[in-house]
């Protein structure tokens, strides 16, 4: 049996997303910004991926510009954003618990001569408004804060920080990475007050290789890729065609469905907590996240690293920590203070809209073979 626990890493494509992605490069491969019939149809294919996406997202087609990822979205909105105020100071504020997208140009940052304050995490893997309000200055210039934690699982207050940053001082430009939000709590950009806000593709069962970020209406921002002038002037570069297909077919399912898969990845994450108690007391809730498809978990004093590898072995897709940290500790754990044995042993669970309770039960069953396995002495 094969059960793959490991949808926050990535998700599987959708068949019919897959398969606008291969008309896409088998038919309708004209180059959309040529003058004849078949290249204005891939020129309408791109718009209506683009408009899918933003009916998801609930925003205008038009505050919506296609890149190659969330990462990409990432380090635009931050450099981008940093240049449109760079008359104003040198100053960003981010949090501690930030995916690598965010901290590592953060870090590059600091080295370029900017200043950085990361908001530290609450022992519940949440942040303080009260800390925001404190880091904030007159050089302050940007705020980035994702909406779902990719470890956690917790939802920051992300509306609330933006109007208390927008009410002492309204130029400052507010980020958000909403690449584990999007389609898995309720938001629009609006609704949060947002300036930019980054989502990718694979977390909603669409390809790799494709993201967005949405610029609030009325903006000025910088190009990312100066060229020909697509993705109006902002990225230039021929379009990802069959990718944005994909992309706009996979928003337009999942959104149509998004409050029952609501529901469903919900029940999974009760059920799961349910079988665990009953199979494995031992196992301790890191953080009680809000978002329905993200459980962090550990089994204190045990090592998670090799659970995971044996899990996999049988056919058990975990991970331990993030999968973007490629066996490093996870800075969040480190963040929110956990205890070394709580770190060592901690692994993450979750799910989609496909995870079966089937999956769960196997899960279940395997952890418990495993551990017994390999720490037979431990109770
Ligand atoms: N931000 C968060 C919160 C993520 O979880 C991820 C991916 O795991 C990213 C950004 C990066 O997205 P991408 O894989 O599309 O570059």
């Amino acid at each position: 049996m094969f059960a793959y626990l490991d949808s926050a890493a990535t998700t599987n494509v959708l068949k019919e997303a897959a398969d606008a992605a291969y008309a896409a490069m088998m038919e309708g491969w004209s180059n959309p910004s040529s003058r004849y019939p078949s290249a204005t149809a891939a020129a309408k294919q791109v718009a209506e991926g683009r408009a899918a996406v933003a009916q998801a997202l609930g925003c205008s087609p038009k505050e919506l510009v296609f890149t190659s990822c969330g990462t990409e979205s990432d380090n635009w909105a931050l450099r981008a954003g940093l240049y449109v105020n760079r008359r104003k100071g040198k100053h960003l504020i981010t949090t501690a618990i930030e995916h690598s997208a965010i901290l590592e140009t953060c870090k590059q940052l600091e080295k370029e001569g900017y200043e950085v304050t990361y908001l530290q995490p609450t022992a519940q893997g949440n942040v303080s408004l009260d800390e925001l309000a404190a880091a904030l200055r007159e050089d302050t210039v940007l705020v980035s804060m994702m909406l779902v934690n990719n470890e956690l699982g917790t939802v920051l207050p992300v509306k609330e920080a933006c109007a208390l940053v927008k009410r002492f001082d309204r130029k400052i430009l507010f980020h958000c990475d909403a690449v584990q939000g999007f389609l898995k709590v309720p938001f629009t950009p609006r609704s949060l007050g947002v300036d930019l806000l980054s989502i990718s593709a694979h977390k909603i069962h669409g390809p790799k290789g494709i993201g967005a970020m949405y610029i609030r209406s009325g903006l000025s921002f910088p190009a990312l890729i100066t060229g020909g002038g697509q993705e109006n002037g902002l990225r230039s570069g021929t379009e990802a065609t069959s990718q944005i297909a994909a992309f706009g077919v996979a928003a337009k399912l999942c959104k149509a469905t998004f409050r029952q898969d609501i529901a469903h990845m919900e029940a999974l994450k009760q059920y799961t907590l349910a079988g665990l108690a009953g199979a494995l007391p031992q196992v301790e809730v890191i953080a009680q996240g809000e978002a329905p498809h993200i459980l962090a978990l550990t089994l204190p004093g045990y090592k998670a690293e090799v659970l995971v590898r044996v899990l996999g072995d049988n056919g058990v897709c975990v991970s331990a920590g993030s999968a973007c940290h490629r066996g490093k500790p996870s800075h969040v754990y480190a963040a929110m203070g956990l205890t070394k044995p709580q770190r060592d042993g901690a692994f993450r669970i979750s799910f989609d809209r496909s995870t079966t309770v089937e999956e769960v039960d196997y899960f279940v069953e395997q952890l418990v073979k495993a551990k017994a396995m390999l720490f037979p002495t431990m109770s």
